[in-house]
């Protein structure tokens, strides 16, 4: 396969003004990455910073519910509440080796441009996150802390004033400075090499997995659910396991409140391919081919674009691309805080959510895990406002 390709996904769709960008991070990733020092460092902070690794908790009384076997990993255990951590520190680290002195981002529920403020003050880089006017509104929580943190917000009022266009904005800044400034892409999507970079930085979950599970059971697990739309969580976990044939991989996005609603994020049901910053990638566009912002609930699902090795993944059919509705995922919520006393964030009960409503997909003997991605702390007013009014 040709470098940062996935079958016909991928590849570096960008002007002239960012090719010197994306083939010197990709050296620097090759040449630092490998070496002991580097690895030692990371994994260093993965563990006394972050708290890695995370446990593999046997959800019995969930189990008791479904009727079969489900662990689930704890990235919601992870400093800051969800797994996207692993992608920043890896890459603020790359960043200070490459000699760069700021990270600039994107951020749509602030979840990603919280990890990277964090990874920045500890690596001594300062932090830009650029972030769609309306999302700034919508996620006032965690603003407050990116700008405690010291994290500079460049509010976006181009296009619809949300994640893509906040992307788009992030692209056309790096073009310009970078010199002296790395784009710390959130997720498995972007030109080559970002999906690559992303996807082994968070495959410490999905290491992680096997391992603990072959303490546990002796055995691989029969079938692994993540959530996403980007996919680096749902990456993550399955990397590790794509050669393992037996064990069978579920991605779950998110449906909205029907297929046919205009928030169902569903861009495998209702996406095509198509190239969107810098990737040829499964994407919603609309009958002329404009990119089709989604509008989920899970602010953390709302990128339109799932990452071309995941789009080549499904494709091949080696991954499942699954879908749960919005009344299946407050449910969810409520399942998981019933049985196990756990409050999940909203995208994390995507997964919870296909699960519990495709029992028939596993048997009794089998072993799930639930890459549990996230804690719901910053969801809890549109949990309760789902469920009580406001
Ligand atoms: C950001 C986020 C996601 C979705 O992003 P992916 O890159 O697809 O993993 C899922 N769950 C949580 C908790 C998140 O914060």
């Amino acid at each position: 396969m040709l470098k940062g390709r996935f079958g016909k996904y991928g590849g570096q769709y960008v002007s002239e003004t960012l090719m010197h960008a994306l083939i010197e991070l990709e050296e620097a990733f090759e040449r630092f990455y490998p070496t002991a020092e580097f690895q030692e460092e990371l994994n260093g902070l993965l563990r006394d910073y972050g708290g890695r690794p995370t446990p593999l908790y046997y959800a019995k009384n969930f189990s008791r519910l479904v009727g079969f076997k489900v662990y689930l990993k704890r990235e919601d255990l992870l400093c800051g509440g969800s797994h996207k951590l692993n992608n920043a520190l890896g890459q603020a680290l790359l960043a200070k080796k490459m000699g760069k002195k700021r990270l600039i981002t994107e951020t749509a529920a602030g979840q990603h441009g919280l990890a990277t403020v964090m990874a920045g003050n500890i690596c001594g880089l300062k932090t830009e996150i650029f972030m769609g006017i309306k999302d700034i509104e919508r996620q006032a929580a965690n603003v407050k802390k990116m700008r405690l943190l010291g994290a500079k917000i460049k509010p976006v009022k181009t296009g619809a004033g949300v994640l893509k266009d906040a992307v788009s904005e992030t692209l056309r800044e790096w073009a310009a400075c970078s010199r002296t400034a790395h784009y710390l892409m959130g997720s498995t999507v972007g030109p080559h090499p970002f999906p690559t970079i992303v996807a082994t930085f968070q495959s410490v979950i999905g290491n992680e997995i096997k391992r603990q599970i072959l303490e546990k059971e002796g055995r691989l697990p029969d079938a692994i659910v993540a959530c996403g739309s980007g996919g680096s969580n749902a990456l993550g976990a399955f990397k590790p396991f794509i050669d393992e044939k037996d064990v069978r991989l579920y991605f779950v996005e998110g449906g909205g409140e029907s297929l046919g609603a205009d928030n169902s994020a569903a861009a495998f049901q209702l996406g095509k391919p198509g190239v969107l910053h810098g990737s040829l990638m499964q994407v919603m566009q609309d009958t002329h081919g404009q990119i089709r912002p989604s509008k989920t609930r899970a602010a953390g699902l709302n990128y339109p674009g799932r990452g071309p090795e995941l789009s080549y993944l499904c494709e091949a059919g080696r991954v499942k691309p699954c879908y749960a509705f919005d009344h299946e995922v407050f449910e969810a919520v409520k399942a998981m805080g019933k049985t196990e006393g756990l409050i999940p964030a909203l995208e994390t009960a995507h997964a919870i959510a296909y699960v519990l409503n495709h029992r028939e997909e596993f048997s009794e003997d089998e072993i799930v895990v639930i890459n549990y991605s996230g804690r719901g702390d910053k969801d809890l007013d549109t949990i309760l406002r789902y469920f009580y009014g406001s």
